[in-house]
């Protein structure tokens, strides 16, 4: 399915539409791609915050992920006291 508003890219599917409305991500027009939905004014809140939120989540992961080793190291060493 092609975006109806450029006629090029690959338009959001209703299921894919779907599937990431039930992630907590924004609720896109089918039949439109997503650089044309993010140029929608009306549009354009809703995605900015979801684009916002994947970034906060993004950063919680990595820092997550070098903290661990970290508290792994620190739990063999009170072992060892
Ligand atoms: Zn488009």
């Amino acid at each position: 399915m092609t975006c109806t508003r450029c006629g090029q890219r690959k338009a959001y599917t209703e299921a894919e539409a779907a599937a990431l409305a039930a992630k907590g991500g924004p609720v896109l027009p089918v039949g439109v791609c997503f650089p044309c939905a993010w140029q929608d004014g009306a549009l354009q809140p809703a995605l900015r915050e979801y684009a916002q939120r994947k970034k906060a989540e993004t950063i919680r992961r990595v820092r997550e992920l070098l903290v661990r080793p970290l508290e792994f190291i620190d739990r063999l060493v009170e072992r060892f006291r």
